[in-house]
């Protein structure tokens, strides 16, 4: 139990998609893995949350940390998509975008990065879209997603060094969630072309990355984002 209890990972997010591939892959790999989420899961540590409320974020970390032990492990994968034209855009829906993807991944390394000890690490969960474009109206979303990047590069340079927490990000291409079957019927298709290895990415791709960017294996490795598009990004 001891040693399970330092083995703890809170994953953002962690009720669909990826965050829940990400979850289940590293509870088979023996982490003990709180969820914050606004679905509830039913797996006995999910944590009801939204990350952009600062109090909850707080509450909910205090909670984890007291059942759980030390947090080794920080994945921010809670985000929500804002594909609209950008004339079209209110500041309202730019606003929530930055709020879930980029202020939630704020809130969340704050609370957590007071907590974590040497050899911990966050994961933040970018996208290929803040590195390209697709063929969607995404200037909120890449906005909110190059921001993460930006952090993961500044806080492995403010607390690698000083606090011993390795910070990465991923950047995924296209994988079949609840938020890319909102995608316009066809959209995916169009994407092929871009696709060098010529599918969608499978769900237990993108965590095995994850698993390795938290494991000792990846331990000189800092500030970087992995890109996990089958070559999207490149063509
Ligand atoms: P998803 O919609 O299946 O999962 C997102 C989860 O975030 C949901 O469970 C949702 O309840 C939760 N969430 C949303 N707002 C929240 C809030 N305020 N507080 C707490 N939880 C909140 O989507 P997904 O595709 O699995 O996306 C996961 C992450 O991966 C997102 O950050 C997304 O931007 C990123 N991403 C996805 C793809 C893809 O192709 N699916 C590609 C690149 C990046």
């Amino acid at each position: 139990m001891r040693g399970l209890a330092m083995k703890t990972a809170v994953v953002t997010g962690g009720a669909s998609g990826i965050g829940r591939a990400v979850a289940e892959r590293l509870r088979s790999d023996g982490f003990r893995v709180a969820v914050i989420d606004l679905t509830p899961t039913d797996d006995g540590f999910g944590h009801v949350a939204d990350v952009t409320d600062r109090a909850q974020v707080d509450a909910a970390v205090s909670a984890i940390r007291e059942a759980l032990g030390p947090i080794l492990v920080l994945v921010n994968a809670a985000g929500v998509e804002g594909f609209k034209k950008f004339s079209n855009i209110s500041f309202q829906e730019w606003s929530k975008v930055i709020d879930v993807n980029l202020n939630g991944s704020y809130w969340m390394a704050q609370a957590c990065g007071r907590l974590m000890q040497p050899g911990s690490s966050i994961v933040n969960i970018s996208s290929v879209l803040a590195l390209t474009t697709a063929g969607l109206p995404q200037a909120a979303y890449s906005a909110s997603k190059a921001g993460l990047i930006g952090l993961t590069r500044d806080l492995a340079n403010q607390w690698t060094g000083r606090k011993g927490i390795r910070v990465n990000a991923i950047a995924p291409g296209f994988f079949p969630t609840e938020m890319s079957d909102q995608y316009e019927a066809g959209y995916l298709d169009s994407m092929r072309s871009r696709m060098l290895i010529p599918r969608v990415g499978r769900l237990e791709e993108c965590a095995a990355t994850l698993v390795w960017l938290v494991s000792p294996a990846a331990g000189y490795v800092t500030g970087q984002t992995i890109v996990v598009d089958g070559g999207v990004s490149i063509t």
